[in-house]
Parts: C-alpha cells; sequence; structure tokens
C-alpha cells in the first residue's frame, strides 16, 4: 500500500473529511483492520487564506510547493493538495516533485465523464468559479462545458458561507436553502449536474439537496488517492454493497 501525502488545513474541517474517508474507505475495500498509510501537513489556514485574498500567488505557490517537497521527504507516495483553490498552483506543485500529484479538476472530471454529464454547475470559492484554471482545465483537458452560478450575489453568497460559515465550523440551515435555490437555478439554467467545488461544501449539502447528480470533489479527490495507493497491491475484497 502506498503513503498517501495530504496537504491539509484548507480547512482542516475540510481535511477532517479527508482523513475519515481515506480510513472508512480502505477498511470498506480491504476489510479487517486495514486503514490508509498518511502523512498528513496540515497549516494555519489563516496565512493561506490572506494570502488568497491579496492576491499573493506567488507566496501561497512557493509554500504549497514547500509543502508537497516535505511530504515527499517524509516518504509519501503522491500529494494531494486538500483544496480546489489551492489547486490553481498544482502545475507549479507537480513540477517540483518526483512524485505524482493527484489532481483533483482530473478526479472530478473524470467521474462526470463516467456518468455522461458534460455541463455541470460549479459551487466552488469565488477564485476558482471566476478563474479559469479550474474551468479551463475541464474543458481544454477533458472536453467538459462546466456553468457557475449566473447572478454575482450568487457567487459571492456561496464564497462567503464557504469562509464565514464552514471553515469555521458553522452549518446554517438557511445557508443550505440559499444553496438549494441556486443549484435549482442553475438546472434551469441547462446545467446537468453539480459540482460541490470546495471540499467544505459537503458538510451543507447532500444529494438530497438537489435535483441535479451531484459530484463531490472532496471524496472524489480522496478515492482516486486510494486507488492510486492500491495499485500494485494485492486485489481488493470487493465492496459489500
Ligand atoms: N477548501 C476550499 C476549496 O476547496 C476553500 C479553502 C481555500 O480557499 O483553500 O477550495
Amino acid at each position: 500500500m502506498k503513503i498517501i501525502g495530504l496537504i491539509g488545513g484548507m480547512s482542516w474541517e475540510s481535511t477532517a473529511t479527508y482523513y475519515n474517508h481515506l480510513n472508512q474507505e480502505m477498511r470498506h475495500r480491504r476489510g479487517g483492520l486495514a486503514s490508509a498509510e498518511i502523512l498528513l501537513r496540515s497549516v494555519d489556514f489563516s496565512r493561506i487564506a490572506a494570502m488568497q485574498s491579496r492576491a499573493d500567488w506567488a507566496e501561497a505557490e512557493a509554500e504549497m510547493v514547500r509543502l508537497a517537497r516535505s511530504l515527499e521527504r517524509g516518504g509519501a507516495d503522491m500529494v494531494l493538495i486538500c483544496t480546489n483553490t489551492m489547486h490553481k498552483l498544482a502545475e507549479a506543485v507537480e513540477r517540483s516533485i518526483s512524485i505524482p500529484l493527484v489532481h483533483i479538476v482530473d478526479t472530478v472530471a473524470a467521474a462526470l465523464k463516467a456518468t455522461g454529464c458534460g455541463r455541470p454547475l460549479l459551487l466552488a470559492t469565488r477564485y476558482t468559479m471566476e478563474q479559469d484554471f479550474y474551468t479551463g482545465r475541464m474543458r481544454a483537458l477533458h472536453g467538459l462545458a462546466p456553468m457557475v452560478p449566473e447572478a454575482e450575489a450568487d457567487r459571492a453568497l456561496v464564497h462567503g458561507v464557504i469562509f464565514d460559515e464552514l471553515c469555521r465550523g458553522t452549518v446554517r440551515p438557511e445557508s443550505r436553502q440559499a444553496f438549494r435555490d441556486i443549484i435549482a437555478k442553475g438546472a434551469k439554467a441547462g446545467a446537468d449536474s453539480l459540482i460541490l467545488g470546495c471540499t467544505e461544501i459537503g458538510l451543507l449539502i447532500g444529494q438530497e439537496d438537489s435535483a441535479l447528480p451531484l459530484f463531490d470533489s472532496t471524496l472524489l479527490h480522496a478515492d482516486a488517492a486510494l486507488d492510486l495507493a492500491l495499485t500494485d497491491d494485492a486485489p481488493c475484497l470487493l465492496r459489500a454493497s
């Protein structure tokens, strides 16, 4: 079994989901007392969020590269950046290490394509929804046609809920309802699926809140890491369900 290296803490609320899911899924796949081999480097998110909000992407890139290298030196066999937003810097990180980077966009895109969905509504931070690094990769590498909430106010609401509530451990029913409304508008505008393109959104909504088939980037990313961790291993147990 390979060692999964995680750059986490962005925020730790979602890193906890990665940690739980990796271990639960490994138990599910291998049975018995099996659990995942993980090396976690968790950061102080207040420092990173400040870099994001002052658009100091050069400093953020240097930081991500430093963290990825430290995971490689520590013995990780792969690196996951446990946030969609910081995939803005994924290519630089990938170039700086000699172990694989499991790219969150590629794992989400693979799941969409496997189910025949091509026009997903992306809910994420403003950085992820409004810059090109995420949707551009989906279009260029995967032939998908992602869309984001049309209204500026809706994108601002999603971003605000992520930073002011979910990353602080707060889950409000009013925010859930607001997300439901935005999803319904996206469906009306032609979306055929929904990407939870921020690793905390799964703390707020699930498939029951969306008429569109839902793709949770956190869980898909973790699953892709497990697939890689188990390559070259003995065959897995068949899933019970
Ligand atoms: N975890 C979030 C994401 O997946 C937001 C935190 C961040 O800005 O890094 O994008």
